[in-house]
Parts: C-alpha cells; structure tokens; sequence
C-alpha cells in the first residue's frame, strides 16, 4: 500500500521538483508552504540540477529492515550546482569509493522494498561521476 505521504512526495522524489519563493528567490527542497527566509507565502515550482558534491557521509552497515537487502551503503549530504542540499543513498558504489567531495549525479532508482514494504518505492539517489 502506497501511503499518503509518499504518494504527496511523489513530484520531488520522481522529479527533483522543488518551490522558489516569488518574493526573495529561496529555494526550497522539499517545497515548504511559507518561505523560511522572508515569510512569504506564493511559489513558483523548480526542477533542480541533478548534478552536485558529497558535503558528508556515512556507511550504513546495520540499515532498517526495509533497506536490509542493500547493505552496506553509504548515505551522504549531497550539496547540488545550485546550493540545495539533500540527503540520498549513493548508488552502485562500494562504501570506499565516496568521501567528502566527491563528484555526484542524482539518479532514478528504487528505494526499499522488504515485508513491511507491499509496494517498491522509488525516488532518487546519487551516483558517483
Ligand atoms: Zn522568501
């Protein structure tokens, strides 16, 4: 069963969608309903650079039962082309092969699955460039 929030999440896990503000230009990820840095509340939708870097990261060995079958993976802060900052799993790399600054694209890529999980979920990852 899909549920009501990732259903909601679907434009920015599916399409890196996010919100800039109309007053100040913000950037927001995921899109917020009022502007954190001026209060404003209108936006206008942005697809965000899929390009970015690792800010920081961390090997998960021991992952929720959902993401079992994917250990050990690395989970990182990805700073994007444009600042936004996201938080991802590092696709198709062993757990060596990433570090602070490394060179990353984000990609389309199934999420977790498992018993508690009916459904595949997908959203994007990153992968090393
Ligand atoms: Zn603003």
């Amino acid at each position: 069963m899909i549920s009501p929030r990732y259903h909601r999440e679907i434009p920015q896990r599916y399409r890196l969608e996010a919100g800039r503000c109309a007053d100040c230009g913000e950037i927001h990820f995921p899109p917020r309903a009022v502007c954190r840095k001026c209060g404003a509340r209108e936006s206008t939708t942005v697809v965000l650079p899929n390009r970015g870097k690792v800010v920081t990261c961390t090997v998960v060995d021991i992952p929720p039962a959902e993401f079992d079958d994917q250990k050990p993976y690395v989970n990182a802060i990805v700073e994007l082309e444009n600042g936004v900052r996201l938080t991802c799993m590092v696709a198709e790399a062993p757990p060596d092969a990433v570090d602070i600054g490394t060179e990353v694209e984000l990609i389309f890529r199934r999420l977790r699955c498992g018993r508690e999980w009916e459904v595949l979920q997908y959203g994007y990852k990153a992968r090393v460039v």
